[in-house]
């Protein structure tokens, strides 16, 4: 029995639509998240095969109440009114053993009203990817959805060519967008607004009394969560308020990346032509983002007009510091910093210029850091700037390379090891993906087992594009 307690379903009807899963023809267990399953509370039966038919989308769990949530969206700035789950369906939500709501949603079970022209199902390959990538988000410390388990359908999905389909449980603290609020926004329809900004409130920051406050958590949320991205180099690809979860966890590996070599305007996603969403770009994304959802919310955030427009800008011009203060937060330890100093910003932005000049490895470069090498080709600046450093950690608390051993994985998932791992499951073969996320959870091991997984591509392996899939 899985102790479901549907909140979301019990919302207003115009909130989502119920719809089962669509069964597949032969569903296979790839990958079982077993800590993350005792974290939830499941019982062991998962990996059996009954199990294995709820994962699939076979089996409706008693207690689950299947549903399509619906939402809108600004896709690259455009708006659009209706998207919704087109190939995720809610199952239900549970309480988990820290007492935290948790939903649990199959991604690529069948359409549903939102498909449009999709075809509501997934793939091997951006289940595999979005499974091993949220995992490693969360070994990293930065808040994330996270994938339970991973199943192969035995049903072909055609992406240009045909490929294996398969199913990705998906495990979130809620999967409430900006573009939750937008949908009813844009449809004024203030009692659904109101309904649901006091079921995230309550869900996500139960500390938040009013409106405002809720609002001024998410902005604070995301601020830490774009700082974090940053750290470990990581691009998101597709920032668009359908994919912004008000709860401040990583939502939607599609066409995501860590980068191997720095650069600021580096982009990967293939529909990302413009570098709206390069690298060094999140953070003004995100800020445009949280402008949506203040704009959504003026309903609710006061009666009268003039009144609300002044609280959401105010809310909004607090990000710049939060985000600096975030961003600082995350890059003083990554050079072994623990105290405040004025020019500590600049310093680092003078390490990361010269890791730009050279696109040198970002995972590497900082790494490198807390064993005393010297990382960068450029060796009298990497001196000068090494020298400045030095003397910054001698009026620093002691303790500095510790900080940067914690601060700096070893362990990113690089798209040419991505790539590789696919590419053998598709042929059958799960034994190199499953050795490449041991070594993903455990970011922050040294040790022989990891390191195949620490070396940027080679010339030939070098991945320029990603795809949503
Ligand atoms: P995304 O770009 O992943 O954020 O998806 C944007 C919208 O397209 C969402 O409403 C998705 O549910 C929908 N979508 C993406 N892929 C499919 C698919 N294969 N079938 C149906 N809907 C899809
Ligand atoms: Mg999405
Ligand atoms: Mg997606």
């Amino acid at each position: 029995m899985i102790p479901f307690d549907n909140s979301y379903a019990r919302l207003p009807a115009r909130f989502y639509t119920r719809q089962p899963p669509t069964p597949v023809r032969a569903p296979a267990l790839l990958v079982l998240n077993a800590p993350l399953a005792a974290e939830l509370g499941l019982p062991d039966t998962l990996r059996g095969p009954e199990g294995v038919q709820i994962l699939a989308g076979n089996l409706v769990p008693d207690g689950a109440a299947p549903l399509a949530q619906v939402y809108a969206g600004h896709q690259f700035g455009g708006f659009v009114p209706r998207l919704g789950d087109g190939r995720a369906i809610l199952l239900g939500e549970v309480i988990d053993r820290n007492g935290q709501r948790r939903d649990i949603q199959l991604k690529g079970a069948g359409p549903t009203p939102y498909s449009r022209m999709g075809d509501g199902r997934a793939w091997l390959g951006p289940v595999l990817r979005e499974y091993l990538v949220s995992e490693a988000m969360h070994a990293l410390g930065i808040p994330t959805t996270r994938a339970l388990a991973a199943v192969a359908t035995g049903e072909d999905v055609y992406r240009q060519t045909r490929l294996p389909g398969a199913v990705l449980t998906r495990v979130a603290a809620s999967h409430i967008r900006v573009g939750t609020f937008q949908y009813f926004a844009a449809r004024n329809d203030t009692e659904a607004l109101r309904l649901l900004t006091d079921h995230a409130r309550q869900r996500h920051f139960p500390q938040a009394e009013t409106a405002l406050d809720f609002l001024k958590s998410v902005i604070a949320a995301q601020a830490r969560l774009v700082a974090q991205w940053m750290g470990v180099g990581f691009i998101h690809g597709v920032m668009n308020t359908d994919n912004m979860a008000v709860s401040g966890e990583t939502i939607d590996y599609g066409p995501c990346a860590f980068m191997d070599g720095y650069h600021p305007e580096t982009v990967f996603s293939s529909i990302d032509a413009q570098g709206r969403y390069a690298y060094a770009r999140q953070a003004d994304i995100a800020v445009w983002n949280l402008a949506q959802l203040a704009t959504a919310l003026l309903p609710v955030l006061d009666e009268n007009r003039e009144n609300a427009v002044n609280l959401g800008t105010r809310a909004l011009n607090g990000f710049p510091n939060l985000f600096r203060q975030a961003w600082l937060d995350v890059f003083r330890p990554k050079i072994g910093l623990s105290t405040d100093d004025p020019a500590d910003a600049e310093l680092i932005h003078r390490l990361l210029d010269l890791m730009a000049a050279e696109r040198a490895d970002f995972t590497n470069t900082f790494r490198a850091l807390a064993e005393g090498e010297a990382p960068l080709k450029n060796r009298a600046a990497f001196a000068s700037w090494q020298a400045e450093w030095q003397a910054r950690l001698r009026r620093d608390t002691p303790g500095g390379v510790e900080r940067m051993r914690r601060a700096n994985p070893v362990v990113i998932p690089r798209n040419h090891q991505m790539e590789a791992a696919i590419g053998a499951a598709v042929r059958g073969d799960m034994s190199q993906f499953m050795k490449f996320l041991s070594s993903c959870i455990q970011p922050f091991a040294s040790n022989h087992f990891s390191y195949e997984f620490t070396k940027p591509p080679a010339a030939g392996e070098t991945v320029r594009q990603t795809f949503c899939g």
